[in-house]
Protein backbone atom coordinates (compact mmCIF):
# COMPACT_ATOMS: atom_id res chain seq x y z
CA UNK A 1 0.00 0.00 0.00
CA UNK A 2 1.03 3.51 -0.41
CA UNK A 3 -0.31 5.99 2.28
CA UNK A 4 -0.13 9.71 2.65
CA UNK A 5 -0.22 10.90 6.41
CA UNK A 6 -1.22 14.34 6.23
CA UNK A 7 0.12 16.29 9.34
CA UNK A 8 3.57 16.35 11.05
CA UNK A 9 2.77 16.24 14.41
CA UNK A 10 3.05 13.59 16.96
CA UNK A 11 -0.26 11.24 15.80
CA UNK A 12 0.95 11.69 12.17
CA UNK A 13 5.16 11.28 12.37
CA UNK A 14 3.97 8.39 15.04
CA UNK A 15 1.77 6.53 12.22
CA UNK A 16 4.02 7.27 9.97
CA UNK A 17 6.70 5.36 11.83
CA UNK A 18 4.62 3.13 12.80
CA UNK A 19 3.78 1.82 9.24
CA UNK A 20 6.77 1.99 7.75
CA UNK A 21 8.17 -0.28 10.80
CA UNK A 22 5.69 -2.88 8.48
CA UNK A 23 7.26 -1.78 5.41
CA UNK A 24 4.54 0.33 4.09
CA UNK A 25 5.57 3.00 1.81
CA UNK A 26 4.16 6.53 4.04
CA UNK A 27 4.73 10.02 2.72
CA UNK A 28 4.26 12.52 5.32
CA UNK A 29 2.91 15.91 4.05
CA UNK A 30 3.41 18.77 6.59
CA UNK A 31 2.47 22.34 6.14
CA UNK A 32 5.33 23.92 8.32
CA UNK A 33 8.00 24.95 6.31
CA UNK A 34 10.31 22.58 9.50
CA UNK A 35 8.89 19.76 11.47
CA UNK A 36 9.54 22.22 14.54
CA UNK A 37 6.72 22.49 17.65
CA UNK A 38 5.76 25.93 19.57
CA UNK A 39 7.39 26.03 22.81
CA UNK A 40 5.53 24.13 24.98
CA UNK A 41 5.45 21.25 27.49
CA UNK A 42 3.43 18.06 27.61
CA UNK A 43 3.20 14.57 29.59
CA UNK A 44 3.56 11.56 28.86
CA UNK A 45 1.56 9.18 30.86
CA UNK A 46 2.48 5.42 31.04
CA UNK A 47 -0.44 4.49 27.98
CA UNK A 48 1.33 6.86 25.69
CA UNK A 49 4.80 5.33 26.46
CA UNK A 50 3.29 2.01 25.85
CA UNK A 51 3.38 3.12 22.02
CA UNK A 52 6.93 4.89 22.46
CA UNK A 53 8.37 2.21 23.52
CA UNK A 54 6.91 0.23 20.82
CA UNK A 55 8.35 2.10 18.65
CA UNK A 56 11.78 2.06 20.17
CA UNK A 57 11.68 5.23 21.63
CA UNK A 58 11.64 4.00 25.12
CA UNK A 59 15.70 5.51 25.56
CA UNK A 60 15.45 8.46 23.79
CA UNK A 61 12.16 9.31 26.07
CA UNK A 62 14.08 8.61 29.15
CA UNK A 63 17.22 10.86 27.58
CA UNK A 64 15.25 13.68 26.73
CA UNK A 65 12.16 13.76 29.56
CA UNK A 66 11.79 14.15 33.57
CA UNK A 67 10.53 11.31 35.19
CA UNK A 68 7.14 12.36 36.75
CA UNK A 69 7.10 10.79 40.33
CA UNK A 70 3.87 12.50 41.83
CA UNK A 71 0.79 15.17 41.00
CA UNK A 72 0.46 17.24 43.91
CA UNK A 73 -2.77 19.00 44.25
CA UNK A 74 -1.86 22.39 46.02
CA UNK A 75 -4.27 25.19 47.54
CA UNK A 76 -3.26 27.88 45.09
CA UNK A 77 -3.42 30.82 48.44
CA UNK A 78 -1.31 28.73 50.92
CA UNK A 79 0.82 26.72 48.29
CA UNK A 80 -0.27 23.35 51.34
CA UNK A 81 -0.52 19.99 49.77
CA UNK A 82 -4.04 18.71 49.60
CA UNK A 83 -3.66 15.21 47.70
CA UNK A 84 -0.56 13.87 46.19
CA UNK A 85 -0.85 10.84 42.99
CA UNK A 86 2.02 9.06 43.60
CA UNK A 87 3.41 8.14 40.68
CA UNK A 88 6.42 5.87 41.95
CA UNK A 89 3.36 3.53 42.81
CA UNK A 90 2.47 2.33 39.69
CA UNK A 91 4.33 -0.98 38.16
CA UNK A 92 8.19 -0.39 37.06
CA UNK A 93 6.72 -0.34 33.23
CA UNK A 94 4.12 2.32 33.83
CA UNK A 95 6.22 5.29 34.24
CA UNK A 96 5.69 9.11 33.78
CA UNK A 97 7.58 11.55 31.54
CA UNK A 98 7.59 15.27 31.32
CA UNK A 99 9.46 16.63 28.15
CA UNK A 100 9.45 19.54 25.69
CA UNK A 101 7.12 18.68 22.47
CA UNK A 102 10.07 20.22 20.54
CA UNK A 103 11.83 17.06 21.78
CA UNK A 104 9.11 14.60 21.17
CA UNK A 105 8.73 15.65 17.96
CA UNK A 106 12.07 15.16 17.13
CA UNK A 107 12.55 11.64 18.51
CA UNK A 108 9.39 11.30 15.99
CA UNK A 109 10.67 12.68 13.35
CA UNK A 110 14.21 10.50 13.64
CA UNK A 111 12.09 7.00 14.33
CA UNK A 112 10.07 8.35 10.89
CA UNK A 113 12.95 9.01 8.58
CA UNK A 114 15.56 6.18 10.00
CA UNK A 115 12.04 3.76 9.25
CA UNK A 116 12.03 5.02 5.37
CA UNK A 117 9.07 7.75 5.91
CA UNK A 118 9.65 10.65 3.07
CA UNK A 119 8.33 13.85 5.08
CA UNK A 120 7.83 16.46 3.01
CA UNK A 121 7.51 20.17 4.58
CA UNK A 122 5.98 23.15 2.97
CA UNK A 123 3.18 21.02 1.89
CA UNK A 124 -0.03 22.86 2.93
CA UNK A 125 -2.79 20.53 2.02
CA UNK A 126 -5.93 22.36 1.16
CA UNK A 127 -8.92 19.29 0.53
CA UNK A 128 -8.65 15.12 0.84
CA UNK A 129 -10.99 13.59 -1.89
CA UNK A 130 -12.94 10.31 -0.58
CA UNK A 131 -12.50 7.93 -3.44
CA UNK A 132 -10.21 4.81 -4.00
CA UNK A 133 -7.54 5.84 -4.89
CA UNK A 134 -7.76 9.15 -2.64
CA UNK A 135 -6.46 12.50 -4.38
CA UNK A 136 -4.79 15.06 -1.81
CA UNK A 137 -5.05 18.28 -3.62
CA UNK A 138 -1.97 20.88 -2.20
CA UNK A 139 -2.39 24.50 -1.69
CA UNK A 140 0.29 24.87 -4.92
CA UNK A 141 -1.82 23.09 -7.21
CA UNK A 142 -0.44 19.84 -6.80
CA UNK A 143 -1.88 16.36 -6.28
CA UNK A 144 -0.75 13.60 -4.74
CA UNK A 145 -2.57 9.59 -5.22
CA UNK A 146 -2.24 7.30 -2.52
CA UNK A 147 -3.92 3.98 -1.36
CA UNK A 148 -4.92 5.63 1.34
CA UNK A 149 -4.78 9.03 3.30
CA UNK A 150 -4.27 9.70 6.94
CA UNK A 151 -5.53 12.61 7.88
CA UNK A 152 -3.72 14.08 10.97
CA UNK A 153 -3.65 17.35 10.47
CA UNK A 154 -5.27 18.45 14.23
CA UNK A 155 -7.75 20.91 15.10
CA UNK A 156 -8.22 22.44 11.89
CA UNK A 157 -8.93 19.34 9.64
CA UNK A 158 -10.71 20.19 6.76
CA UNK A 159 -11.32 15.90 6.15
CA UNK A 160 -13.57 16.12 9.58
CA UNK A 161 -15.96 18.10 8.13
CA UNK A 162 -16.34 16.49 4.96
CA UNK A 163 -16.90 12.78 6.63
CA UNK A 164 -19.28 14.59 9.32
CA UNK A 165 -22.71 17.12 9.55
CA UNK A 166 -19.98 19.04 12.39
CA UNK A 167 -21.79 20.98 15.08
CA UNK A 168 -19.92 23.63 15.72
CA UNK A 169 -17.43 23.47 19.10
CA UNK A 170 -18.42 25.91 22.45
CA UNK A 171 -16.56 28.16 24.07
CA UNK A 172 -16.21 26.39 27.71
CA UNK A 173 -15.98 29.85 29.56
CA UNK A 174 -12.50 28.65 30.26
CA UNK A 175 -9.05 30.28 28.64
CA UNK A 176 -5.66 28.77 29.20
CA UNK A 177 -2.23 30.62 29.48
CA UNK A 178 0.94 28.67 28.36
CA UNK A 179 4.63 29.51 29.09
CA UNK A 180 7.82 28.35 29.97
CA UNK A 181 10.12 29.88 32.52
CA UNK A 182 13.28 28.89 34.00
CA UNK A 183 12.78 26.33 36.99
CA UNK A 184 14.61 28.70 39.68
CA UNK A 185 12.29 26.84 42.38
CA UNK A 186 14.27 23.81 41.63
CA UNK A 187 11.22 21.68 41.22
CA UNK A 188 11.77 18.29 40.65
CA UNK A 189 9.89 15.53 39.09
CA UNK A 190 6.47 16.28 39.85
CA UNK A 191 3.97 18.57 38.52
CA UNK A 192 2.19 20.75 41.03
CA UNK A 193 -1.49 21.70 40.06
CA UNK A 194 -2.23 24.93 42.09
CA UNK A 195 -6.01 24.84 42.24
CA UNK A 196 -8.01 28.14 43.21
CA UNK A 197 -11.50 29.57 42.81
CA UNK A 198 -12.41 29.45 39.37
CA UNK A 199 -8.43 28.97 38.39
CA UNK A 200 -5.63 26.33 38.47
CA UNK A 201 -2.13 26.64 37.27
CA UNK A 202 -0.32 23.49 36.17
CA UNK A 203 3.90 23.44 36.54
CA UNK A 204 6.29 20.21 36.12
CA UNK A 205 10.03 20.30 34.97
CA UNK A 206 11.10 19.89 31.27
CA UNK A 207 14.37 19.56 29.27
CA UNK A 208 16.76 18.05 33.28
CA UNK A 209 15.12 20.30 34.76
CA UNK A 210 16.16 23.61 34.12
CA UNK A 211 12.81 24.92 32.87
CA UNK A 212 9.17 24.68 34.17
CA UNK A 213 6.29 24.19 31.75
CA UNK A 214 3.23 26.70 32.91
CA UNK A 215 -0.65 26.11 32.14
CA UNK A 216 -3.17 28.35 33.92
CA UNK A 217 -6.16 27.95 33.34
CA UNK A 218 -8.95 30.99 34.10
CA UNK A 219 -12.88 30.75 33.71
CA UNK A 220 -14.12 34.13 32.25
CA UNK A 221 -17.12 35.02 30.42
CA UNK A 222 -14.80 36.88 27.63
CA UNK A 223 -14.76 34.44 24.67
CA UNK A 224 -11.03 34.09 23.72
CA UNK A 225 -10.27 32.16 19.75
CA UNK A 226 -9.41 28.93 19.96
CA UNK A 227 -5.59 28.08 18.93
CA UNK A 228 -2.21 27.99 20.80
CA UNK A 229 -0.60 30.85 18.63
CA UNK A 230 -1.95 34.15 20.10
CA UNK A 231 0.32 36.28 22.26
CA UNK A 232 -1.15 38.06 25.34
CA UNK A 233 0.68 40.20 27.90
CA UNK A 234 1.99 38.37 31.06
CA UNK A 235 1.04 41.30 33.02
CA UNK A 236 -2.87 39.56 32.32
CA UNK A 237 -1.66 35.88 33.66
CA UNK A 238 -0.46 37.25 36.87
CA UNK A 239 -3.15 39.69 37.52
CA UNK A 240 -5.31 36.37 37.08
CA UNK A 241 -3.51 35.11 40.57
CA UNK A 242 -2.87 37.99 42.30
CA UNK A 243 -3.78 36.19 45.18
CA UNK A 244 -1.80 33.20 44.82
CA UNK A 245 1.09 32.26 47.36
CA UNK A 246 4.33 33.47 47.09
CA UNK A 247 6.24 30.39 45.03
CA UNK A 248 2.86 30.95 42.35
CA UNK A 249 3.95 34.53 42.30
CA UNK A 250 7.40 33.75 41.84
CA UNK A 251 6.58 32.04 39.00
CA UNK A 252 4.59 34.31 37.46
CA UNK A 253 6.94 36.83 38.02
CA UNK A 254 9.42 35.15 35.06
CA UNK A 255 6.78 34.80 32.64
CA UNK A 256 8.07 37.08 29.61
CA UNK A 257 6.14 35.25 27.06
CA UNK A 258 2.85 34.33 27.04
CA UNK A 259 0.24 32.57 25.06
CA UNK A 260 -3.42 32.79 25.93
CA UNK A 261 -6.32 30.53 24.06
CA UNK A 262 -10.03 29.91 24.87
CA UNK A 263 -10.85 26.51 25.36
CA UNK A 264 -13.42 24.95 23.36
CA UNK A 265 -15.52 21.74 23.79
CA UNK A 266 -15.93 19.37 20.51
CA UNK A 267 -17.46 16.51 19.75
CA UNK A 268 -15.85 13.13 18.68
CA UNK A 269 -16.62 13.30 15.71
CA UNK A 270 -19.11 9.99 13.92
CA UNK A 271 -17.38 9.13 11.22
CA UNK A 272 -13.68 8.53 11.22
CA UNK A 273 -13.58 6.84 8.32
CA UNK A 274 -14.20 7.76 4.60
CA UNK A 275 -13.18 5.52 0.88
CA UNK A 276 -9.89 5.46 1.33
CA UNK A 277 -9.36 7.94 4.20
CA UNK A 278 -9.47 8.06 8.14
CA UNK A 279 -9.24 10.65 10.86
CA UNK A 280 -6.08 10.59 13.74
CA UNK A 281 -5.68 12.40 16.72
CA UNK A 282 -7.17 15.63 16.81
CA UNK A 283 -8.59 15.55 13.66
CA UNK A 284 -11.26 12.68 15.11
CA UNK A 285 -11.11 13.87 18.69
CA UNK A 286 -9.84 17.52 20.16
CA UNK A 287 -9.55 17.00 24.07
CA UNK A 288 -9.20 20.07 26.60
CA UNK A 289 -5.86 19.72 28.76
CA UNK A 290 -7.28 18.83 31.84
CA UNK A 291 -5.80 15.51 31.73
CA UNK A 292 -3.11 15.85 29.72
CA UNK A 293 -4.28 13.10 27.18
CA UNK A 294 -4.15 14.92 23.58
CA UNK A 295 -0.69 13.92 22.57
CA UNK A 296 -1.18 10.13 24.42
CA UNK A 297 -4.41 9.48 22.87
CA UNK A 298 -3.05 10.75 19.47
CA UNK A 299 -0.02 8.10 20.03
CA UNK A 300 -2.51 5.29 21.08
CA UNK A 301 -4.17 6.19 17.72
CA UNK A 302 -1.01 5.99 15.99
CA UNK A 303 -0.72 2.25 16.75
CA UNK A 304 -4.29 0.88 16.56
CA UNK A 305 -4.56 2.40 13.12
CA UNK A 306 -1.39 1.12 11.93
CA UNK A 307 -1.90 -3.05 13.84
CA UNK A 308 -6.02 -2.51 12.10
CA UNK A 309 -4.40 -2.00 8.41
CA UNK A 310 -1.75 -5.05 9.10
CA UNK A 311 -4.24 -7.75 9.84
CA UNK A 312 -6.01 -9.18 6.75
CA UNK A 313 -9.13 -7.91 5.52
CA UNK A 314 -10.73 -5.33 3.28
CA UNK A 315 -9.76 -1.99 3.98
CA UNK A 316 -13.08 -0.93 5.22
CA UNK A 317 -13.12 -3.24 7.34
CA UNK A 318 -10.07 -2.19 8.80
CA UNK A 319 -10.84 1.69 8.81
CA UNK A 320 -14.13 0.30 10.55
CA UNK A 321 -12.27 -2.29 13.03
CA UNK A 322 -10.46 1.08 13.92
CA UNK A 323 -12.67 3.50 14.63
CA UNK A 324 -14.31 0.73 16.87
CA UNK A 325 -11.24 0.05 18.62
CA UNK A 326 -10.55 3.42 19.21
CA UNK A 327 -13.91 5.67 19.74
CA UNK A 328 -15.18 4.24 22.97
CA UNK A 329 -12.04 4.70 24.58
CA UNK A 330 -10.94 8.61 23.76
CA UNK A 331 -14.95 9.04 24.70
CA UNK A 332 -14.29 8.14 28.17
CA UNK A 333 -10.99 9.84 27.94
CA UNK A 334 -12.25 13.53 26.98
CA UNK A 335 -15.32 12.97 29.35
CA UNK A 336 -13.12 12.30 32.38
CA UNK A 337 -11.18 15.62 31.21
CA UNK A 338 -14.18 17.59 30.45
CA UNK A 339 -14.92 17.03 34.21
CA UNK A 340 -11.72 17.67 35.83
CA UNK A 341 -11.51 21.02 35.70
CA UNK A 342 -14.58 21.82 38.14
CA UNK A 343 -12.67 19.47 40.62
CA UNK A 344 -9.76 21.99 40.75
CA UNK A 345 -12.00 25.43 40.26
CA UNK A 346 -14.34 25.03 42.98
CA UNK A 347 -15.12 28.37 45.07
CA UNK A 348 -14.18 28.48 48.44
CA UNK A 349 -16.60 27.53 51.24
CA UNK A 350 -17.85 23.81 52.67
CA UNK A 351 -17.89 22.15 49.38
CA UNK A 352 -14.65 22.68 48.67
CA UNK A 353 -12.79 22.25 51.95
CA UNK A 354 -15.11 19.07 52.39
CA UNK A 355 -13.60 18.20 48.83
CA UNK A 356 -10.03 18.98 49.78
CA UNK A 357 -10.19 16.75 53.01
CA UNK A 358 -11.78 13.74 51.38
CA UNK A 359 -8.91 14.08 48.51
CA UNK A 360 -6.19 14.87 51.41
CA UNK A 361 -7.99 11.84 53.34
CA UNK A 362 -7.92 9.44 50.01
CA UNK A 363 -3.95 10.48 49.29
CA UNK A 364 -2.61 9.93 52.79
CA UNK A 365 -4.75 6.73 54.05
CA UNK A 366 -5.29 5.25 50.74
CA UNK A 367 -2.64 5.94 48.17
CA UNK A 368 -3.13 2.68 45.96
CA UNK A 369 -6.60 3.25 45.94
CA UNK A 370 -6.25 6.76 44.79
CA UNK A 371 -4.26 5.64 42.13
CA UNK A 372 -6.16 2.71 41.14
CA UNK A 373 -8.94 5.11 39.67
CA UNK A 374 -6.18 5.78 37.23
CA UNK A 375 -6.01 2.32 36.02
CA UNK A 376 -8.59 2.54 33.23
CA UNK A 377 -6.20 5.72 31.86
CA UNK A 378 -2.74 4.94 32.62
CA UNK A 379 -2.85 0.77 32.78
CA UNK A 380 -4.23 0.47 29.12
CA UNK A 381 -1.16 -0.73 26.53
CA UNK A 382 -2.97 -0.29 23.00
CA UNK A 383 0.17 -2.79 21.81
CA UNK A 384 -1.44 -5.77 23.46
CA UNK A 385 -4.84 -4.87 21.82
CA UNK A 386 -5.26 -7.42 18.86
CA UNK A 387 -7.83 -5.84 16.63
CA UNK A 388 -11.09 -7.64 15.53
CA UNK A 389 -11.44 -7.13 12.08
C1 LIG B 1 -1.25 23.76 26.32
C2 LIG B 1 -1.46 22.36 25.90
C3 LIG B 1 -0.86 21.40 26.67
C4 LIG B 1 -1.02 20.06 26.31
N1 LIG B 1 -0.44 19.15 27.10
C5 LIG B 1 -0.58 17.85 26.78
C6 LIG B 1 0.00 16.85 27.59
O1 LIG B 1 0.64 17.13 28.61
N2 LIG B 1 -0.16 15.54 27.22
C7 LIG B 1 -0.89 15.21 26.11
O2 LIG B 1 -1.03 14.00 25.85
N3 LIG B 1 -1.44 16.15 25.32
C8 LIG B 1 -1.31 17.45 25.61
N4 LIG B 1 -1.90 18.39 24.83
C9 LIG B 1 -2.67 18.00 23.62
C10 LIG B 1 -1.78 17.59 22.47
O3 LIG B 1 -0.77 18.52 22.24
C11 LIG B 1 -2.58 17.41 21.18
O4 LIG B 1 -3.73 16.68 21.47
C12 LIG B 1 -1.72 16.65 20.17
O5 LIG B 1 -0.66 17.48 19.73
C13 LIG B 1 -2.54 16.17 18.96
O6 LIG B 1 -1.68 15.59 18.03
P1 LIG B 1 -2.07 15.55 16.49
O7 LIG B 1 -0.94 14.88 15.81
O8 LIG B 1 -3.43 15.00 16.35
O9 LIG B 1 -2.17 17.07 16.03
P2 LIG B 1 -1.08 18.19 16.06
O10 LIG B 1 -0.01 17.92 17.05
O11 LIG B 1 -1.83 19.47 16.15
O12 LIG B 1 -0.37 18.11 14.62
C14 LIG B 1 -1.03 18.48 13.45
C15 LIG B 1 0.03 18.75 12.38
O13 LIG B 1 -0.62 18.89 11.13
C16 LIG B 1 -0.11 20.02 10.46
N5 LIG B 1 -1.15 20.52 9.55
C17 LIG B 1 -2.31 21.11 9.91
N6 LIG B 1 -3.04 21.41 8.82
C18 LIG B 1 -2.32 20.98 7.75
C19 LIG B 1 -2.55 21.02 6.35
N7 LIG B 1 -3.66 21.56 5.83
N8 LIG B 1 -1.60 20.50 5.53
C20 LIG B 1 -0.49 19.93 6.03
N9 LIG B 1 -0.20 19.90 7.37
C21 LIG B 1 -1.12 20.40 8.21
C22 LIG B 1 0.24 20.98 11.57
O14 LIG B 1 1.18 21.95 11.16
C23 LIG B 1 0.80 20.04 12.64
O15 LIG B 1 2.17 19.80 12.45
C24 LIG B 1 -1.77 19.72 25.16
C25 LIG B 1 -2.38 20.70 24.39
C26 LIG B 1 -2.24 22.01 24.77
C27 LIG B 1 -2.92 23.05 23.95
Amino acid sequence: MKITVVGGGIGGLAVATALAQQSVQVVVLEQASAISEVGAGLQISPNGLCVLRALGLEKALARRSCRGHAVSLRRSESDVEVARLDLTRLEATQRYHFLHRADLIDMLLNAATNAGVDVRTSQKVSSIEPAIPTVVHLADGSELTSDLVIDASGLHSTLRGVLNDEADPFFTGQVAWRAIIPNTIMRKNAVHVHMAPRSHIVSYPIRDGAFLNLVAVQERDQWAPEGWSQRDDPKNLRSAFQGAAPVVQQMLEQVQDVHLWGLFRHRVAANWAGAGCVLLGDAAHPTLPFLAQGANTALEDAWALAACLACDGAIEAKLAAYQNLRKLRVTKVIEASNNNAWRYHLRRGPVRLAAHIALGLGSRFAPNLMLGQFDWLYGYDITSVTPEI
